[in-house]
């Protein structure tokens, strides 16, 4: 596997080693690879002949008071994770190499990131949006990644495709749970064993939330009686939303931990 840190030398291992024809697979990622980053690269390997993972903990998608500076990092376990994955070249930039000096040119999601995660989080979407879109135009991959864990996140990688006419095909992957159900991320690595069992409160209550939906009662009522009785957790939001179809939202804070989830509420065919 390459490990690659700067843009230019990101460049010229991509020219050269495209071959003609060979596509390219990316994945975003902040590090702190588990098996939802994982999934992914799975998905990329099946499909994609170079697989790119990058890595970089976008200051950009980070507001004031939030836990940039706590986010976990860990550098040599995610090298070995994917490159036992069988991830091609990972892209590891500093904040220097994604916003040199003077960068001041920022891509803006309209409706589809002020509401949600976006209202929640200010200036959010915008970091998101800047970066993937900035690793698009350094990687030029045929399809890029993304897990509907963040399903805002997809919207708002798929509005931005869309409106800029990126010739990317955005694939949104399944959300990888925990045995007990609590979707995996990077986060749960700040959860106290006590604060983990108050989190499954979570995804129980999008499952009563699908319950009520499929029995045509008010999920987000179901969810919310669930998620307000439960102590140690405060609720942030509980929705329904259009994103990639109807899906029924939510975030809480556990201890001083912000979790999001989410079910859809299609209907399998
Ligand atoms: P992050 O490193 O948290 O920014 O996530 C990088 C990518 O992995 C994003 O597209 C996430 O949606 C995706 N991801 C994170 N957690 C999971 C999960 N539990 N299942 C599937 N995808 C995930």
């Amino acid at each position: 596997m390459n490990v690659i840190r700067r843009v230019d030398d990101l460049r010229a291992a991509l020219v050269p080693g495209h071959g003609r024809g060979a596509r390219i697979g990316l994945v975003p990622t902040m590090g702190a690879l588990h098996a939802g980053h994982l999934s992914l690269i799975q998905a990329a390997r099946n499909a994609d002949d170079v697989v790119v993972v990058s890595l970089f903990v976008n200051p950009a998608q980070f507001g004031n008071g939030e836990d940039l500076e706590r986010y976990p990092r860990d550098e040599a376990h995610d090298t070995a994770a994917a490159e036992a994955a069988g991830v091609d070249l990972l892209f590891a930039p500093d904040r220097e190499q994604m916003y040199p000096d003077g960068f001041d040119t920022w891509v803006e999601p309209g409706k589809i990131g002020t509401f949600l995660e976006g209202a929640a989080r200010p200036g959010h979407f915008r970091g998101v949006a800047t970066v993937c879109t900035r690793l698009f135009l350094l990687v030029r991959p045929q399809r890029a990644y993304f897990g509907r864990k963040d399903a805002q996140q997809v919207a708002v990688i798929r509005q931005i495709v869309r409106d800029l006419e990126l010739p990317i095909e955005i694939v949104a992957c399944p959300t990888v749970r925990d045995a007990d159900g609590l979707a995996l991320s990077s986060r749960n690595l700040f959860l106290s064993p006590d604060e983990r069992v108050t989190a499954l409160a979570l995804p129980r209550a999008l499952e009563a939330g699908l319950r009520a939906h499929r029995s045509g009662k008010d999920a987000v009522r179901a969810a919310r009686e669930m998620l307000d009785a439960e102590r140690g957790l405060r609720v942030d939001y509980v929705a329904q939303a259009d994103l990639d179809g109807p899906t029924l939202v939510a975030a809480a804070v556990v201890g001083s931990t912000r979790l999001i989830d989410n079910v859809s509420l299609v209907e399998e065919a």
